[in-house]
């Protein structure tokens, strides 16, 4: 185990690289203070286009720059690889760990910015079948699988087979992100493919959205929701909602209608974008502090967004529950930096700030290119206009100017030609996740341990050594016996 040499200054420790953990660092900046951000990946991840990267339109680059990168001209922060496990409320201390190595990282403020995972509300064996879409991990995989599926359905027709199954493709939850994966899967199909193949007729393909819902875009009123349901369905995208899926397996769901009907439906790639899970560390924390936790693992803050008696903890984004605010980057942004803005107050004496309050900057839902659905205030707006807004939006939040211009390079190719840029994807990338499963401690067992390596070493040695001092009593011998070489008299 590693300690981390305790700075001199004011010490914050940031838990996690995304929205909250990289805009509440960055807001930190001028503080006197020091930073370190503990994360389980390098790079920061614009969420929102995750589902660009699965469908090949953007890189994973694009959307994920180091976050070592990003900080490189911040000099009061620096930022450490590791999964938290730990934290201790009292001692103020971080237990993180990455590939067997345990680091211990104590703090004076603490901002907990860990987010969510995807929910399988229960029924966590359907994620082998049914990759969510939280991570570049994800992204790729579901990229793998939804190109792999129209290549084994043309294999499948070359053998004369079924193809049916191969050709459709399930996506579970009809939020945002299962508009925009259902929206860019038949545009795959139907544009993008279109001339690729010889035997099969990509835009055959069946694209299938469900929800148990009864609408589309819940959060965005039943008149978007409408609008997203009819243009989705003019690209050819089934949808079905009050439809509750009750297994997954790897030829299809089985789903279950709210009077009780059920169906099967034959397909080899489903994608889940219905529920998330704030990160488990909410659940360390809450034990610690009493703090309740929601059924969505979230827990309840104070509204200046400190962890109830502990002022020095602040936790933001999607980790948190407080007066119903959604799980949005807008929430992490700007929670982080009223967290940041507080801390900085505190050491410049200052007298303690307003309650925390989010400013709503609207929501936006794409269906397809040129066409989206936007919320802001009251204005709804549909179709170019809110596309076009969407286009800025996004220009504006992706981190990087080179991310910047090939991302407009990009979506040029895709929305105004009917390519895709990144169409490439490996086996490994679509098996690579069952396999690390397979080993019982992941990643972890495929690497030594700190000293391990250095202690087989030294154990293959000594029983190299004993061997050949074996063999030398042993020649010897045979010696002293006359029974090889001259006798000693
Ligand atoms: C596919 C998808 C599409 C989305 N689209 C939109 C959208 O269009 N608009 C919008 O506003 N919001 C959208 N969201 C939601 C938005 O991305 C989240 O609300 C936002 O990312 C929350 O920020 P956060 O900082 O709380 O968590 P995150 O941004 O998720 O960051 C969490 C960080 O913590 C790290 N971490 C997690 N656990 C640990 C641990 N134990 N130790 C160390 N590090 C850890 C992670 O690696 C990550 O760096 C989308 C989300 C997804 C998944």
């Amino acid at each position: 185990m590693s300690q981390q040499q305790a700075p001199s200054r004011h010490h914050v420790v940031v838990i996690g690289s995304g929205f909250g953990g990289l805009f509440g660092t960055k807001a930190l900046r001028g503080s006197e203070v020091d930073i370190t951000m503990i994360a389980q990946t390098t790079h920061h991840l614009f969420q929102p286009l995750l589902y660009q990267v699965a469908t090949g339109i953007l890189s994973e680059g694009e959307i994920a720059p180091p976050t070592r990168e990003v900080l490189r001209s911040q000099d009061n922060a620096q930022v450490l690889l590791g999964t938290v496990t730990g934290v201790d409320l009292e001692g103020r201390t971080v237990t993180s760990h990455v590939l067997g190595r345990e680091t211990k990282t104590s703090y004076d403020s603490l901002l907990v910015a860990a987010g969510s995972a995807q929910s399988y509300f229960g029924n966590d064996h359907f994620s082998e079948h049914a990759p969510g879409m939280k991570s570049i991990d994800d992204a790729l995989e579901l990229r793998g699988r939804i190109f792999g599926a129209f290549e084994m359905a043309e294999l499948a027709a070359n053998r004369g087979d079924e193809i049916e199954h191969l050709l459709t493709f399930v996506v579970v939850g009809a939020g945002p992100t299962g508009v925009e994966m259902a929206g860019q899967i038949a545009e795959l199909a139907n544009r993008t493919l279109r001339e690729d193949f010889r035997l099969i007729q990509s835009h055959q393909a069946r694209v299938i959205l469900i929800d148990a819902a009864a609408q589309v875009l819940p959060p965005f009123g039943a008149r978007l929701g409408g609008v997203a349901r009819r243009e989705l369905e003019k690209l050819g995208v089934e949808v079905i909602l009050g439809a509750m899926v009750t297994d997954v397996d790897e030829r299809g769901i089985e789903v279950k209608y709210k009077d009780g009907r059920t169906d099967s439906i034959k397909s080899v790639t489903k994608i889940w974008a219905a529920g998330v899970q704030a990160s488990p560390l909410g659940r360390t924390l809450a034990e610690q502090s009493g703090a309740p936790l929601d059924r969505a693992g979230r827990i309840g803050v104070n509204p200046d967004l400190t962890l109830p008696g502990y002022p020095e903890v602040f936790v933001v984004g999607d980790m948190i529950s407080l007066d119903n605010l959604p799980g949005v980057a807008q929430v992490a942004i700007q929670g982080a930096k009223y967290a940041a803005k507080t801390i900085d107050g505190r050491l410049k004496g200052s007298a303690p700030r307003e309650p925390f309050k989010y400013f709503d900057k609207g929501s936006m839902a794409i269906i397809s290119r040129f066409n989206a659905v936007a919320m802001i205030g009251k204005l709804r707006i549909t179709g170019v206009l809110a596309w076009l807004m969407w286009l800025v939006l996004h220009l504006v939040y992706i981190t990087g100017f080179k991310s910047r211009v090939t991302a407009i390079l990009h979506w040029a190719v895709s929305f105004l030609g009917r390519g895709r840029s990144e169409r490439t994807s490996t086996e490994q990338q679509i098996f690579g996740r069952a396999a690390l499963n397979r080993l019982k401690r992941g990643a972890t067992d495929l690497v030594s341990e700190p000293g391990a390596y250095d202690a087989a070493r030294e154990m293959l040695e000594t029983t190299r050594r004993e061997e050949l001092e074996a063999q030398a009593i042993e020649q010897a011998r045979l010696t002293d016996a006359g029974e090889r070489g001259a006798a000693v008299r």
